[in-house]
C-alpha cells in the first residue's frame, strides 16, 4: 500500500471531513453574524463522501472525523456516519458537534457506527454560553452529553475555547465538573482567523499558562498515540475526567501533524491555515476514478509545508473555522 506521507516523513492516518458549512450557532470567534446561505454551494453528496473515504482508507487512513459547519444539520448525517464507518480500513469514526441535536439523535449515531464524539461547550453558565454562542441552548447541550453516556459512549470529549474576560474565570468549575465525570475537557487556544478584528487581542489566553497551572496542581501529561488528535492530554489521580490542551501557537505543534482536511465543497486542505485547497470533486463522481484520486492526493501532499505561519500573524485564507471544518 502506498501510504500518505509528506516530505517531512509525517504520515496521515487521520482525515477531518467537513460535510457542510451551515451552522445554526453564532459563536463570537467563528460565525458571529451567523451562517449566510450561498445558493451556489452544494455540499458533498453521500456518494462523494463514500469515494473520498475509500481513497483515504486505501492509503492508510484509519480515523475519520466528520465535522462542519454543524454536521448534524445534514438530514442524512446518520447515513454519512454509516457510509464512513462501513468503509474497509476505517477503524474509528468521530464527530465534532455543537450538540444541539444530540439528546434525541446520539443513540442513532452510535448504532450507525459512531465511535467518538466531541461536543463544543464554552461555558457551564447558561448565560455566558448564550453570550458566546448566540444560542440559548445550554440545557439541550448538557442533556445531549448525558444522552451520549446513556447511549453507551464511555467518554465524551468537550471542546472549550477559553477567552479572557468571558469564560476564563470558569477553569475551577470546569475542573470540578470532570472530577467524577468521564469527560476529556479540551481547552482550545483561541486561533486568529481571517475575519477576526479585535477579538483575538482582546480575548486570547495562552494555552501554555493553563498548562503551567495544571502541572502545578498535580496533573500529569500522557504520551501521544500515533493517530491521536492535536491535544496534549493530562490526567490526575483524583479525577475521572482528563484535560486536553490544544495549543496551535506552541513551538512544535505542527511536528506531530497527522491530519488532512477535506472541505464540504470537496477541496483538500493540507493545513487549517493553508493558502489554498486542492480540487477533488471532479474525481469523486464514480468508483472508476479511485486511482486518479489517490494520485492527486499523493501529489498534493508533496506540497505540505513543515508548519503553519500563525506566529507571524498569517492565518492563510481561512476566514473562520466553519468554512473548512475546524
Ligand atoms: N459545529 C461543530 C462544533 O460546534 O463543534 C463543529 C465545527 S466547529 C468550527 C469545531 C471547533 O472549532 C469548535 O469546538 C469550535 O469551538 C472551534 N473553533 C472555531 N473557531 C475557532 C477559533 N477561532 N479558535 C479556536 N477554536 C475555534
Amino acid at each position: 500500500m502506498l501510504e500518505l506521507q509528506d516530505a517531512f516523513a509525517r504520515k496521515f492516518h487521520y482525515l477531518r471531513l467537513s460535510v457542510t458549512d451551515v451552522c445554526n450557532f453564532r459563536c463570537q470567534y467563528c460565525l458571529p453574524d451567523g451562517y449566510r446561505p450561498d445558493g451556489r454551494k452544494t455540499f458533498l453528496t453521500l456518494d462523494e463522501i463514500r469515494h473520498i473515504t475509500q481513497a483515504f482508507a486505501t492509503m492508510g487512513t484509519n480515523k475519520v472525523r466528520i465535522t462542519g459547519g454543524e454536521p448534524s444539520m445534514r438530514r442524512d448525517f446518520t447515513d454519512i456516519i454509516e457510509a464512513v464507518a462501513s468503509t474497509p480500513g476505517i477503524r474509528k469514526v468521530a464527530t465534532t458537534t455543537n450538540g444541539y441535536r444530540m439528546a434525541e439523535r446520539v443513540a442513532d449515531w452510535r448504532s450507525a457506527g459512531l465511535d467518538a464524539i466531541n461536543v463544543s461547550l464554552d461555558s457551564l453558565d447558561p448565560r455566558m454560553f448564550h453570550q458566546i454562542t448566540g444560542q440559548n441552548r445550554f440545557h439541550e447541550v448538557m442533556a445531549g452529553i448525558e444522552a451520549a453516556f446513556a447511549a453507551g459512549f464511555e467518554q465524551v470529549k468537550v471542546n472549550t475555547v477559553l477567552m479572557r474576560g468571558l469564560n476564563d474565570g470558569e477553569l475551577g468549575q470546569f475542573l470540578a465538573w470532570i472530577k467524577s465525570n468521564p469527560i476529556q475537557l479540551r481547552f482550545i487556544e483561541l486561533m486568529q482567523t481571517g475575519e477576526m478584528d479585535q477579538l483575538f487581542e482582546r480575548h486570547h489566553v495562552r494555552g501554555a499558562a493553563i498548562k503551567e497551572k495544571l502541572l502545578e496542581s498535580g496533573w500529569q501529561q500522557r504520551v501521544r498515540a500515533h493517530n491521536d488528535g492535536p491535544a496534549e492530554v493530562f490526567w490526575h489521580p483524583d479525577y475521572v475526567g482528563e484535560i486536553g490542551l490544544i495549543m496551535p501557537y506552541a513551538q512544535d505543534f505542527c511536528a506531530s501533524c497527522n491530519r488532512l482536511r477535506v472541505s464540504a465543497l470537496g477541496k483538500l486542505h493540507l493545513c487549517l491555515f493553508g493558502e489554498y485547497g486542492v480540487e477533488l470533486r471532479d474525481l469523486l463522481q464514480h468508483k472508476g476514478q479511485q486511482a486518479a484520486l489517490q494520485r492527486r492526493l499523493r501529489e498534493a501532499l508533496a506540497d505540505k509545508k513543515a508548519t503553519h505561519f500563525l506566529h507571524q500573524g498569517q492565518s492563510g485564507m481561512t476566514p473562520h473555522l466553519a468554512s473548512i471544518g475546524g
